[in-house]
C-alpha cells in the first residue's frame, strides 16, 4: 500500500528530515580522529529529544541506538560503540527522526582526516548517484527508473551495487511501500505518483557487491572487506522536479568552517 501525501503532509515531513539534517551537522561538528562513534549517538540522541523529536531507530527490532554508524568496509546498520574513530576512515552516519507524528530519514558518509583518493572517489560517485537517482524520481516515471539510473552511474564507475538493503517509501512509519532498490530496469517497477514520499538511499561499494551480515544481528559488511558509501535523502515525488525533504546544506556548512 503507496500512501499519497498532502501538501500539508509533506510540510510536516519536511520539519521531520530538517531534524535529521540538523542533527548530521551536529554530528559532522565533532568527527575526528579519537572520538567514539557512541559519542556520536549521544549528541545525536540528546539533539533530538531536545527539540521534542523521537529518534526512530532506537527500538526499531531491537536496534539500540539513535544512530547507524558503519565505518569502512561496514555498509550499513552499523551498532555505535567504544571504536575511536581514526584519520583515513569513512563513516556511515544513518539517522532517523519523527516529530509530529511524521518521520525523516537521512545519511551522509564522512571522512575522518584525510582519506585515501580511492575512498574519496567512492564517497562522491556514491553522493552523485543519490542525486542522479533523485532527477529520475519524478511524477510519470517508475521506481525502476530510479533504481537503473544509479546503477548505471555507479557501475560505469567501477563499483558495485548492494542487493540485499533497499531504500523505501516513508511517512507516518519509517519504512512504507515501495522499495527503492539501487539496481533495477527502466520502465518497471511502482509508478511514481505526485505526493508519494521515498527515501533513496544509494549503498555502493568498491569491490564486489556482495555482502555479509556480522554476529551482531545488525552489522552488514562488504564479503571482501572492501569500503563502501552510503548516502540518502527522503524526497517527495513531484512533476518535473523531486522536492528533496531532508538536506545536506547544513553538514556542508559545517565541513567548510572546519
Ligand atoms: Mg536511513
Ligand atoms: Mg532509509
Amino acid at each position: 500500500m503507496i500512501y499519497l501525501k498532502t501538501d500539508e503532509e509533506i510540510e510536516l515531513m519536511r520539519v521531520a528530515n530538517r531534524l535529521v539534517g540538523e542533527t548530521l551537522a551536529e554530528v559532522a561538528k565533532i568527527i575526528a580522529p579519537g572520538v567514539t562513534t557512541l559519542q556520536l549517538d549521544k549528541i545525536a540522541e540528546e539533539y533530538i529529544r531536545d527539540k521534542g523529536g523521537i529518534p526512530l531507530f532506537k527500538g526499531y527490532k531491537g536496534f539500540p541506538n539513535a544512530l547507524c554508524i558503519s565505518i569502512n568496509e561496514n555498509v550499513v546498520h552499523g551498532i555505535p560503540g567504544t571504536y575511536p574513530l581514526k584519520e583515513g576512515d569513512i563513516v556511515s552516519v544513518d539517522c532517523g527522526a519523527k516529530i509530529n507524528g511524521y518521520c525523516g530519514d537521512s545519511a551522509y558518509t564522512f571522512e575522518v582526516g584525510e582519506v585515501s583518493p580511492e575512498k574519496k572517489k567512492l564517497l562522491q560517485i556514491t553522493k552523485e548517484a543519490l542525486y542522479i537517482g533523485i532527477c529520475n524520481a519524478v511524477e510519470g516515471k517508475r521506481i525502476g527508473d530510479v533504481s537503473h539510473s544509479i546503477q548505471v552511474f555507479c557501475e560505469n564507475n567501477g563499483y558495485s551495487v548492494v542487493r540485499e538493503l533497499v531504500g523505501h517509501g516513508i511517512g507516518k512509519q519509517m519504512h512504507e511501500d515501495p522499495e527503492v532498490p539501487n539496481y533495477g530496469k527502466k520502465g518497471y517497477g511502482a509508478l511514481l505518483k505526485n505526493g508519494m514520499c521515498i527515501a533513496i538511499e544509494p549503498m555502493i561499494n568498491m569491490g564486489t557487491k556482495n555482502v555479509k551480515f556480522e554476529k551482531d544481528g545488525w552489522t552488514v559488511r562488504t564479503a571482501d572487506r572492501k569500503p563502501s558509501a552510503h548516502f540518502e535523502h527522503t524526497v517527495a515525488i513531484r512533476p518535473g522536479k523531486a522536492d528533496i525533504l531532508s538536506t545536506f546544506d547544513l553538514i556542508k556548512q559545517v565541513l567548510e568552517n572546519k
